[in-house]
């Protein structure tokens, strides 16, 4: 069966005030799940968390669809309704128009809880008059069971075994309808939807549902008290069992005396229920008295609307039952008590021990040093919802809360976040700073490098030799107007359009064996120097070199035929043709002791002569 209540991580804002509210800490905080769990072993049911949860993110176990549908079905089904109920329904102005909201719903049988409380009152007085040196703690709440069978288990037995009011009315209906009835219990409390679960056999009820959802119900039918008729509740009817909803109702359902100093029992209501049971649990050798506790009176249980007014609730009961004691019929209550003198309200509880092992001292001043409490005030804050800064470390270590729910902790942590924040801040500027100088370094070096390839390119263009760059492709990267010249026209024109013809196709413009050389070069990354090549009458020297291995050559490219160029190789040639001479002649003259002096003077005559008559011609 899915758990009694369950928090919707989506509405959850993890304020943590259900951890604050909860008596028994129930509701688990880890550090992996930021958000708050319920443990439904650990919990009572008492609905606190409900109330101090703003969001609405604590979901109750729906219980109306089932309804809704066995109500559709026309089955036989019996509404047993709390006392209560009279400070439910303000806008109800008589409760005869309530019974028979709930006859057009679809309930076959309207019956009274109060006439168990009746039923329940008489046994509770016989068994105090019984007992003899045992007190017992009424049993009437679902709230205090739960927490007596599961925080103070060593008090089991001295919880009355007497049956809830309502199990002892499903007796009594299912004796008058039959077996076949399904019984649902109309219930100022959520705790009594996991309290009904407890009881089989005769004492077996079916559903419960709240006050809350049966409001629902009457909103999604459309039910208003004015188009209705009045309809009475179904026999047996209540007597005293109507002042049950206000805390010492039983008591006096029950006739027992209620002076200070008569009375056997202590009536406790509120969250002091947990202080009592403890008080019952060390003193109940000299206190010698029966207690009857409940979390929270039913008037105002969890299971009502939120914001109910006590008082006007209260007023509302005393309405109710007045209006009930003026037509009741004693006669035809007290046969009632009577047939059903011999119904069977004993019950037994199971202890279900939920008390977590207390951790070690030193493992408790650990945590405690951990979140900074190292001198920690006996009452604490209370912020983290635990009594004591102790309690709460006791708490860490039992798994059930988390450092960060201290508000000292997650100030500090918050100021060392701040702190760490602002040192990767000033990281952060720093490292912007530095990229800036950065970028603006790397903008100079662009700028110089364009520059300085600008003056190459003005300077490749000045130069009279032809200049060629190619990628590996042979697509010209660069060339200079002397290239562009030795094309030709064409050449001149599509320069125009594509500067210095870049991208154009070498293989197109030129020869094979003038762009051979090229993809020589690229293939074989060894630059070739001077090879003369004839192209449209012209000599030209050819110098191919490896600017990139692979990827990007460059050449050289001289007209032979221009006079300039004529002359210096002339002079350059016989230059080389002197120097390779003047080596064999210094051989031959230590071979022969002969001098090479004369041989050199030749050489040198003829380019002097060549020299002297150029520069005749040229004048
Ligand atoms: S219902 Fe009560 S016991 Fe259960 S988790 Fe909520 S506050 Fe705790
Ligand atoms: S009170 Fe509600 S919102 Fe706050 S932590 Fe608990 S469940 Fe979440």
């Amino acid at each position: 069966m899915e758990a009694l209540l369950r928090i919707n991580n989506e509405t959850c804002t993890a304020c943590y005030a259900c951890v604050r509210a909860c008596p028994v800490k129930a509701i688990r905080v880890q550090t992996e799940k930021v958000k708050p769990e319920i443990i439904p072993e650990r919990c009572i049911g008492c609905g606190s968390c409900v109330a101090a949860c703003g969001p609405g993110a604590i979901e109750i176990r729906n219980t109306l669809d089932e309804l809704k549908s066995i109500l559709a079905d026309g089955k036989k089904i019996a509404a047993l309704v709390d006392p209560s109920i009279a400070g439910e329904f303000p806008d109800i102005t008589d409760y005869r128009k309530f019974v028979q909201m709930l006859r057009t719903l679809g309930f076959t049988y309207i019956h009274e809880v109060a006439f168990g409380v009746d039923l329940v009152a008489r046994a509770y007085s016989k068994l105090f008059k019984l007992s003899k040196g045992k007190y017992y703690i009424m049993s009437n709440d679902p709230v205090t069971v739960s927490f007596v069978e599961k925080y103070k288990t060593g008090l089991v037995p001295n919880l009355a075994p007497i049956i809830p009011p309502v199990a002892a009315t499903a007796q009594v209906v299912r004796n008058i309808t039959g077996e076949d009835v399904i019984l649902v219990y109309i219930s100022p409390l959520i705790a009594s939807k996991d309290e009904i679960l407890r009881f089989e056999g005769e004492n077996r009820i079916d559903m419960a549902i709240t006050f809350v959802e049966l409001r629902e119900l009457f909103i999604e039918a459309n039910l208003h008290e004015t188009d209705l008729e009045y309809s009475d509740f179904d026999a047996p009817l209540g007597y005293k069992g109507s002042f049950f909803p206000v805390a010492n109702g039983i008591i006096q359902a029950a006739g027992i005396e209620e002076e200070l100093h008569r009375t056997p029992v202590i009536t406790v209501e509120g969250h002091g229920m947990i202080e009592a049971v403890a008080e019952f649990e060390e003193n109940i050798v000299n206190i010698k008295h029966h207690f009857n506790l409940f979390y929270k009176e039913f008037l105002m249980g969890r299971g009502t609307s939120a914001g109910g007014k006590r008082f006007l609730r209260e007023s509302q009961l005393i309405k109710y039952i007045k209006t009930r004691l003026k037509t009741l019929d004693k006669d035809a209550w007290s046969a009632s008590m009577d047939k059903f003198v011999a119904l069977n309200l004993d019950r037994t509880f199971r202890p279900d021990d939920q008390s977590l092992p207390l951790p070690s001292e030193s493992q408790v001043n650990k945590i405690l040093k951990e979140i900074d409490q190292l001198e920690p005030s006996a009452v604490g804050c209370g912020a983290c919802g635990y009594a004591s800064c102790t309690d709460f470390a006791t708490a860490i270590a039992q798994g059930l809360a988390i450092p960060e729910m201290c508000n000292t902790y997650a100030s500090r942590n918050r100021q060392d976040h701040i702190q760490s924040l602002k040192i990767s801040n000033e990281k952060l500027a720093q490292a912007q700073d530095a990229l800036k100088l950065s970028e603006r370094q790397a903008q100079k070096e662009k700028e110089a490098a364009r520059e300085a390839s600008e003056i190459v390119r003005r300077m490749l263009h000045k130069l009279p030799s032809m200049v060629v760059i190619c990628d590996m492709n042979l697509k010209i990267i660069q060339t200079n107007d002397s290239f562009i010249e030795m094309l030709g026209e064409d050449a001149r024109e599509i320069s125009e359009v594509v500067p210095g013809l870049a991208g154009a196709d070498l293989k197109t413009l030129l020869p094979y064996t003038f762009y051979n050389l090229f993809t020589y070069v690229l293939v074989q990354n060894e630059s070739i120097t001077n090879r003369d090549i004839h192209h449209e009458g012209k000599v030209l020297n050819v110098s191919v070199f490896v600017i990139e291995k692979e990827k990007i050559v460059g050449a050289v490219i001289r007209d032979m035929s221009a006079p300039e160029v004529q002359k210096e190789e002339i002079v350059k040639r016989l230059n080389e043709v002197i120097d390779k001479n003047l080596g064999l002649a210094q051989q031959i003259g230590f071979l022969l002791g002969e001098g090479t002096s004369e041989a050199e003077r030749m050489l040198n005559s003829i380019i002097e002569s060549y020299n002297l008559r150029k520069n005749l011609k040229d004048r």
